[in-house]
């Protein structure tokens, strides 16, 4: 179902983009999710990860090392590194310019000091991105499915349209259950209650330059069991439950902070999996984190000096492959220890 395409082959990469630029016309959302009454008339691109602090810190030439998501000509998704400006990477426009600056002042402009209000905001934040690329991603299938109707021959698109339409529905269903939560947490933002989120907070000793900042269900643990029963699997796929995990990253002060947040009310469902991170070595604990990122997080930069320096075409190539893999199957894992942590 994956389809690669080699950074080389540009025809392919130029028709790629063509066809994804079309797409894109007219999806795209732009509006401040706060939606309150003394919202700013302009609507920023906002970034999800602080540029001036951590962006600044592992940027080359002002270039992030990041994935980027693309369609091929035969309508398959598949994922792709790419460098990105620093400007650019992680924002999406789902803040007016007032509301982007007030709320996420805590942890713009101040150090990092474990408050429980900044984790409050590092995961508040990553919800606030996903709401938003959901529904840019359903406009986006919707659109999708209206192109391969009209564009592909009736095989192809009898072919193709049951998965389409089958991403469309679960799109829909993440959308209301996000909206849900993105509610929920605003009004405690509004209280200063930031008790509704819980935060593991972890740290390795040396400064990487990796960032992330992303929101998922973590479906299956390092060892490949089931974090959840079956009955709660299959109420996940309904949008009844959503035990998500908030991932971030950043370096800071010499050391690499690890932030891992799940709403309270998720706790009984995601405790007994968490635990598991407590009281492991750091190799473990690298592992573990590289497993997660790999996994489900697509939100994610690295310097771009870095990747050069310690990984191999090789590794790179089996880092796409997890990802483009989890496209069409959330289950899929690689198998592969993946350390990001060098
Ligand atoms: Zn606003």
């Amino acid at each position: 179902m994956v389809r690669k395409i080699k950074k080389k082959d540009k025809e392919k990469t130029i028709e790629f983009s063509k066809i994804l630029s079309q797409l894109r016309k007219g999806t795209t959302v732009s509006e401040c999710l706060w939606n309150e009454d003394d919202c700013d008339n302009t609507i920023v691109n906002a970034h999800s990860i602080q540029n001036n602090r951590y962006l600044n810190k592992i940027s080359e030439n002002g270039k992030i090392y990041s994935l980027k998501f693309g369609i091929t000509e035969e309508y398959d998704l598949m994922w792709n590194f790419e460098e990105t400006g620093r400007n650019t990477f992680s924002t999406f426009k789902g803040f007016c310019k007032k509301h982007d600056k007030e709320l996420f002042q805590p942890i713009e402009d101040r150090d990092y000091r474990y408050l429980k209000e900044q984790n409050f905001l590092f995961a508040f934040r990553a919800l606030a991105r996903e709401y938003h690329v959901k529904k840019e991603s359903v406009n986006n299938f919707v659109k999708l499915l209206d192109e391969l109707k009209n564009n592909s021959n009736f095989l192809e698109y009898s072919l193709k349209k049951g998965f389409f339409e089958h991403a469309l529905n679960l799109d829909k269903i993440t959308l209301e259950v996000y909206e849900g939560e993105f509610l929920k947490l605003k009004e405690q933002i509004k209280d200063k209650n930031y008790n509704g989120i819980n935060t593991l907070t972890l740290k390795l000793d040396e400064e990487y330059p990796i960032v992330c900042n992303s929101t998922f269900i973590p479906y299956k643990t390092n060892e490949l069991e089931d974090v959840f029963s079956k009955e709660d699997y299959d109420r996940i796929q309904i949008g009844e439950l959503n035990p998500s995990l908030f991932l971030n990253i950043f370096p800071e002060d010499g050391g690499t902070v690890i932030l891992i947040s799940y709403l309270e009310e998720y706790k009984n469902y995601l405790e007994k999996y968490l635990k598991t991170f407590e009281k492991i070595d750091e190799i473990e604990l690298k592992k573990r984190i590289s497993t997660m990122v790999v996994q489900y997080c697509e939100n994610v930069g690295f310097s771009p000096k870095y990747m050069r320096e310690k990984f191999t075409e090789d590794e790179i190539e089996k880092i796409k492959k997890v990802y483009s893999e989890n496209i069409t199957n959330t289950l899929y894992m690689s198998g592969t220890e993946i350390n990001l942590f060098k």
